[in-house]
């Protein structure tokens, strides 16, 4: 093996990539905070978020994500923890924001899945985890708030199991919740770890107990020790075993419980997280399966995101590395233009700032600058030409006719909405018919966006109409003729996307359903692949 291939190894081997991901407000900020506390990338609780304080957040680079209290962008934080590089990648918790945290799980080998005690599984649980599904990603689970009362551990399990399909297996065990919530038992390292109500932000040790059956446990919990005896029996006859296997396949999670705000239960998890969560895994791309222990550099652009600092008013495209090493001043080729580019300033993101990054491996997610020439899904590699697969576009749901104020924008209009349409925020059709820009939105929440950037970012002040439609498909057909008769025949229907594809945009789904059955032979896709 050679040097380099050794240094390729031992740094992917100890890399950890994972997203975080919840229904708003169960809890992943504080959770996310408290990891970037035991990584030592923060020193003092609080940096993160707090939201009702309207305090400045690490993790919220936008105006309106303080506005409204929602995480609208995705940010990026590297942090090491006992040994390992951990990337831990947060996603927007808002629904209308699916398409971006899809496309940021694209990046990620695993997830941490954040559930409140009381609520159990919720609506953008579901969504999110079908998402994961899609890849087979590994998740482990983190059931938070165990210092309010809430279901009962054993329903919370059945919950998940009946309501994401997938199986349990826990790892630690609460004893107590709520103003009885005595600490927890890891079921993974036998030993019990009390909590005690002075657990502040910072980090703290409980006391710790090795065997649970210590007279010990008795006097300390009372009742409780019998209590969690029984349970633990109970799951021992009863409950799922744990198997690393069927973590990895993403068809079982691990849980642990605890509580985020007081610190509990997190460092169990963390601890555990990076001993079995997966090192960076091998990538499709349309020719090969490129493995992140090849020696050739390779990566791929899953997001971009523009003026992410106002002082730095910029584009940053965020590039999840694939395979290699990046070393800075390398020069990779952007196969989709076909130019060599020489990257002598990516970043790295940090908790609280952004720093220089000398060199990275498979796993690891570098920024870099953008001048327009950059989109989601371009793939960047040494010689070989890739293409990375697996990002798509979803059908939009929600339509906007967008109207200007002045005339004399239409060019700050039109390059606004090129780049929005390229960084994802938005999709923009123009209909084959008139002169119109359609945005196209999976949530209605990224029209707000697209109007307050509009104006911050370019200028440019615009207004929307509503447009009755409601339905959009990609059409594709293989027999030349007969997509030309379909396009004469509706052409009034049709229109292009800002990648030039064709799109029907339908007023209704009853139309849509006619189109549908009267064109058999032409493909309507509700995804498309970035390219
Ligand atoms: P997010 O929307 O998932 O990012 O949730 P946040 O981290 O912002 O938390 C939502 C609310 O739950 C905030 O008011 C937190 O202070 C609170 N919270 C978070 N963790 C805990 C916990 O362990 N116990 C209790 N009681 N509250 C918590």
């Amino acid at each position: 093996m050679s040097a380099l291939a050794r240094e390729i190894r031992q740094n992917v081997e100890k890399r950890r990539t994972f997203g975080i991901i919840s229904h708003p407000d169960a809890g992943k900020t504080t959770l996310t905070e408290k990891l970037l506390l035991f990584g030592g990338a923060i020193t003092m609780a609080g940096t993160v978020k707090s939201r009702k304080a309207t305090r400045h957040a690490t993790s919220d680079w936008m105006k309106m994500e303080q506005e409204r209290g929602i995480s609208v962008t995705t940010s990026v934080m590297k942090f090491e923890y006992s040994g390992y590089d951990v990337n831990l990648l947060d996603t927007p918790g808002h629904e209308d924001f699916s398409e971006d945290t899809y496309r940021v799980l694209t990046a990620v080998d695993s997830a941490l899945l954040v559930i409140d005690s009381a609520k159990g599984v919720e609506a953008q649980t579901k969504k999110l985890m079908d998402v994961c599904r899609m890849r087979n990603t590994p998740i482990m689970t983190f059931i938070n708030k165990l210092d309010r009362d809430g279901l009962d551990p054993l329903d919370l399990l059945a919950d998940i199991e009946d309501h994401l399909g997938i199986e349990c297996a826990p790892l630690s065990w609460p004893i107590g919740m709520g103003k009885g919530f005595k600490g927890t038992y890891s079921i993974y390292k036998k030993k019990i770890h009390l909590f005690s109500a002075t657990h502040g932000g910072r980090i703290q040790q409980g006391v710790v107990i090795d065997d649970v059956n210590d007279p010990k446990l008795d006097e300390m919990l009372g009742l409780a020790a019998q209590d969690l005896r029984r349970d633990l029996e109970l799951l021992e006859g009863a409950g799922t075993p744990f198997s690393v296997e069927r973590y990895l396949a993403g068809t079982q999670t691990p849980v642990f419980f605890g509580s985020a705000i007081n610190n509990f239960g997190v460092q169990e998890m963390l601890d555990t997280f990076v001993e079995l969560a997966p090192c960076p895994r091998p990538r499709a791309t349309l020719t090969r399966e490129v493995s992140p222990f090849e020696e050739e550099f390779s990566g791929v652009v899953f997001k971009i995101q523009a003026n992410m600092d106002k002082a730095h008013r910029d584009r940053i495209a965020f590039m999840r590395i694939c395979s290699g090493k990046y070393e800075k001043g390398m020069k990779i080729r952007h196969h989709r233009i076909g130019k060599d580019v020489q990257i002598s300033n990516a970043t790295i993101f940090m908790a609280q700032d952004r720093t220089g990054v000398e060199e990275a491996f498979a796993g690891d997610i570098i920024g870099l600058h953008n001048h327009g020439t950059i989109k989601i899904g371009d793939t960047f590699s040494l010689k070989e030409e890739l293409k990375f697969t697996g990002i798509p576009s979803f059908a939009p749901e929600h339509f906007r006719k967008v109207i200007l104020k002045s005339p004399l924008k239409t060019k700050q209009l039109q390059k606004g909405l090129q780049q929005l349409a390229e960084e994802g925020a938005v999709q923009v059709f123009r209909p084959m018919l008139g002169n119109e820009y359609i945005l196209g939105a999976v949530g209605v929440l990224q029209f707000d966006v697209i109007i307050s950037r509009l104006k911050d970012e370019y200028a440019v002040d615009a207004i929307y109409t509503p447009v009755n439609l409601s339905a959009a498909r990609w059409v594709q057909s293989d027999d030349k003729a007969l997509f030309e008769r379909f396009q004469k025949e509706l052409y009034s229907s049709l229109a292009t996307d800002s990648e030039g594809n064709l799109a029907l945009l339908a007023d209704s789904s009853w139309r849509l359903e006619y189109i549908m059955e009267q064109w058999p032979d032409i493909t309507f896709h509700t995804t498309r692949e970035k390219n």
